[in-house]
């Protein structure tokens, strides 16, 4: 029996019922078509670190300056991933610590700014994070927020619009970067507006970070003073957080992130975040990425060969907007018709819904998992007819197994790492 069989046959026997759930997600994952933009397959690599011993040890403190004994080799592990991920993103500083995106984000806040500061983010129905602003978020409840959108005009940032509302609320920090804006911004624009008003500006790019690092999608660092990503999304590693920063910056952001706010360091995710940098600097990672956006750009068009609307009028990176509102439908009934033959999307608010978000007139779509898979132009082409044939079905329900055997009959030619 090899290693993960045997593991897994110790967990079966251990606890039935956890073993049950993973069996479940596992064949999840391989039977559905995975089009949610923020998820992907790490590779078993990633999951074996992710899996191993380093969860047990305790590790507060940086990489030869711990609180703790016994901490040769996560130092190693631990240094690896911060010189990977400095060499990926050409940054003079950067910290692997942070559990999650939202942390590393609460981290450069609470670096750059006081409570009752003022923070201009994105609306969240026009691509922004929770963590941009939110009324929900500690963003939201601990500094006063300002909100920037795109223009009504072609649902896009107007780089004037965006300056007149920095100028009159001078803002101490601009946040920039999205969930679910699918054109390229201009990093150099927003720099000038922030620096203009004598803001910091700040990217969080944990949408688009393995396109930036494979070249594929403009790189904020040089315009930003803070740039935080999710190491999870295009990235393709484990789940967790990052920030990159320059030399003097760091130092304040390291003390932020410990003792700050986080104690010990989760090891074996930073052991599997190194492994993950370390795929995306191999010449295959550029590869995936260009295959990433190709397969977006394929899918966007296909469905708007059948009459629907992608907002702005297609994509950029990894991801698009579809505005199912133009035929009559939410992107409620879109998620739930979708989901029933296989098809896992998230529905989402279009810039200036007309519903609320748990109905929303969209659906966000993207290409990071499936192009993992191994799929290609010619498999965004039939998801594209699938997707369509399922949209029109909708109320109706006349077609709901046909498209679920094409839904398999794909799925079952591409396997999961
Ligand atoms: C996903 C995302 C985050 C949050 O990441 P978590 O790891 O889920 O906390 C932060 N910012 C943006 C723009 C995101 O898309």
């Amino acid at each position: 029996m090899n290693a993960r069989l045997l593991e897994q046959a110790t967990l079966a026997l251990a606890d039935p019922e956890i073993y049950r759930s993973i069996q479940g997600e596992e064949e999840r994952q391989l039977r559905n078509l995975e089009l949610i933009a923020s998820e992907n397959y790490v590779s078993a690599a990633v999951r074996e670190a992710a899996g191993s011993v380093m969860t047990n040890k305790y590790a507060e403190g940086y990489p030869g300056r711990r609180y703790y004994g016994g901490c040769e080799y996560v130092d190693v592990a631990e240094t690896l991933a911060v010189e990977r991920l400095k060499t990926l993103f050409g940054a003079a500083y950067a910290n692997v610590q942070p559990h999650s995106g939202a942390q590393a984000n609460m981290a450069v806040y609470f670096t750059a700014l006081q409570p009752g500061d003022t923070i201009m983010g994105t609306a969240l129905d026009h691509g922004g994070h929770l963590t941009h602003g939110s009324k929900v978020s500690f963003s939201g409840k601990m500094y006063k927020v300002v909100t920037y959108g795109v223009s009504r005009r072609n649902e896009r940032f107007d780089y004037d619009e965006i300056r007149a509302i920095a100028q009159t609320h001078k803002p101490k920090m601009l946040v920039t970067g999205w969930s679910a804006y699918a054109r390229i911004p201009d990093w150099k624009a927003f720099a000038d507006i922030a620096h203009e008003v004598g803001a910091s500006l700040f990217a969080d790019i944990a949408h688009v970070a393995g396109l930036v690092a494979a070249g594929f999608h403009p790189t904020p660092v040089g315009h930003a003073d803070y740039i935080t990503s999710t190491t999870h999304k295009t990235l393709r590693g484990p789940r967790g957080g990052v920030i990159l920063t320059d030399a003097e910056r760091g130092k304040a952001i390291a003390k932020t992130v410990f003792p700050g706010l986080q104690g010990g360091p989760l090891m074996h995710v930073i052991a599997a975040k190194a492994v993950c940098f370390g795929e995306a600097l191999k010449p295959e990672f550029k590869d995936y990425a260009r295959q990433v956006v190709a397969n977006a750009k394929r899918l966007a068009r296909g469905l708007e060969s059948q009459g629907w609307r992608i907002v702005t009028g297609g994509t950029d990176n990894h991801l698009m907007l579809v505005d199912v509102s133009v035929r009559g439908l939410t992107g409620k009934a879109v998620e739930e018709y979708l989901d029933d033959i296989g098809i896992t999307v998230n529905k989402n608010t279009i810039p200036f819904d007309k519903n609320p978000p748990a109905v929303a007139s969209g659906i966000r779509l993207g290409t990071p998992a499936i192009t993992t898979r191994g799929m290609k132009e010619p498999e965004m082409d039939e998801i594209a007819q699938i997707m369509g044939a399922a949209m029109e079905d909708i109320g109706k329900g006349l077609r709901r197994s046909t498209l679920r055997s094409r839904v398999y009959e794909l799925t079952s030619a591409f396997g999961v790492p």
